[in-house]
């Protein structure tokens, strides 16, 4: 019976209270198996992309159109496929922790994307909003991410900020981590707004590190709307045009896709432009110029041995992003409605977790360390124990989870603890997990419930075991 439970407890991670549909599309969330196994080391791959070509092999009064893909979506395949046959190449924003995931490209999709020409760039390790973050973990988030597309063989010198999230310490970071630009969202004149804003981007931007684009691409744009974003720039003078696209429908349909037919009847009206009116559609990096910087290492993050190493264990602070509580998300998956929030504790005035859960079918809920880079979970040292504990309250029987890090910033489910028994009245649990495996870096823990009812936890610790 335990093992049915562990096994339960892995999988997919959720955030907040809505359906697991809507969930899923999270990048950051991936679903895992139960497989603890550390990760192999993996083949590295030399890629025959064709050779950079010159900076600006164009006109200045021409207009230049870069088709650009955030998230690393499969549906996104599609596009692909249209554009490799008409021959045209896209620049791709990717977020290396989720490749390989259930509804992201695979590696080898993205090796045989390189290989035709297409640009294959960074979007961050996972896709945290970078303004929501302590500046040493936007370091990482976007120095790390560079350093694993790198090492796996592609050139990376474009970034995009995810959710366009960005302030001048962000641009920084992304020329300090080896880019060559970045690309916000906004900023130029579409039919979703910025009125007045200018048709185009200038082929030399004012700001590198935050070039302006139109908003997005969504699923109320027409194959016209797409259209005039090209004839505006063309009749004002030229300039660079950076189109972002988000999913591919049918294949995946939301509020940020666009039609497949449509995309395919736009880019084959944009291809014939070469020929009518000279604009061409070439890659950021084609665009921006500028040679293959080195591989940038994220800054080091000590593994610290002394004294409860959670941060913000009371829940006091506030949250950020997705969080509950800063440092500290809500996940599940399954069939059930999950809920977590900071509450009061009743015996004197410091906060703990309540944890919820109605209309049980199965899978489960929990709360955890937000599983990052190392702002929230913890550092660890491989073959040490680690010990748990909780002063919690249940109606319903609960368990410790574990998760961890690889040197990818990827992150695995790992065990479980015993069962909690449920409890009225508040008690410690206290849980010394096995000795740590090779190849992991970061650790995350928290506890979950996989039947109806509500748990209470505070005075949460982890700390390094000795006996
Ligand atoms: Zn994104």
């Amino acid at each position: 019976m335990k093992m049915l439970v562990a096994f339960l407890s892995a999988g997919a991670l959720l955030t907040g209270c809505v359906s697991a549909d809507v969930l899923f599309s999270s990048p950051t969330m991936k679903a895992k198996g139960p497989a603890p196994a550390p990760p192999e080391p993996r083949l590295d791959t030399v890629h025959q992309s064709p050779p950079k070509l010159e900076r600006r092999d164009y006109d200045r009064d021409k207009t230049v159109v870069s088709l650009t893909f955030d998230d690393g979506n499969a549906s996104q395949h599609e596009a692909v496929k249209i554009l490799d046959e008409i021959e045209l190449e896209g620049t791709f924003y990717v977020n290396s922790s989720v490749l390989d995931s259930p509804g992201y490209f695979s590696r080898a999709q993205l090796d045989a994307m390189a290989n035709t020409g297409h640009e294959i760039a960074g979007h961050g390790v996972q896709h945290r909003n970078l303004s929501d973050l302590e500046p040493v973990e936007t370091v990482r988030q976007i120095c790390m991410d560079r350093k694993n597309l790198s090492n796996w063989g592609y050139q990376v010198t474009s970034f995009a900020f995810p959710e366009a999230g960005s302030n001048p310490a962000i641009e920084q970071a992304v020329a300090d981590c080896g880019y060559n630009s970045a690309r916000g969202l906004g900023g130029i004149e579409s039919v979703t707004g910025c009125e007045g804003c200018g048709y185009a981007e200038s082929f030399d931007p004012k700001n590198i590190w935050h070039t302006l684009a139109p908003a997005m691409v969504d699923a109320d744009w027409t194959v016209e709307d797409m259209q005039n974003l090209v004839l505006n720039a063309e009749e004002n003078g030229g300039g660079w045009i950076q189109i972002t696209f988000h999913h591919l429908c049918p294949s995946s349909c939301n509020e940020i896709s666009v039609q497949t037919e449509d995309f395919a009847q736009f880019v084959s009206w944009l291809k014939d432009r070469e020929q009518k009116t000279g604009t061409v559609v070439r890659t950021v990096d084609e665009v921006v110029g500028g040679p293959i910087r080195p591989i940038v290492d994220e800054p080091e993050l000590p593994a610290n041995t002394e004294g409860n190493l959670v941060v913000n264990s009371g829940f006091s602070e506030q949250p950020r992003g997705d969080d509950f509580s800063r440092c500290w998300q809500a996940a599940g998956y399954g069939k059930n409605n999950g809920h977590a929030r900071v509450e009061p504790k009743a015996t004197n005035d410091s906060d703990g977790v309540r944890l919820e859960i109605t209309n049980y079918r199965d899978g489960d809920f929990k709360f955890l360390q937000r599983l990052d880079l190392g702002e929230c979970a913890t550092q660890i040292i491989p073959g040490e124990r680690y010990e748990m504990k909780a002063t919690y309250s249940a109606t319903t029987t609960a368990q410790f989870v574990l998760y961890l890090r690889d040197p990818q910033g990827d992150w695995l489910y790992w065990t479980a603890s015993d069962w909690l028994a449920p409890t009225d009245a508040a008690k410690e649990a206290v849980w010394v997990a096995p000795a740590i495996p090779e190849g992991f870096t970061g650790l995350s823990f928290g506890l979950s419930l996989f039947s109806e009812g509500i748990l209470h936890a505070d005075d949460v610790e982890m700390s390094v075991y000795s006996d």
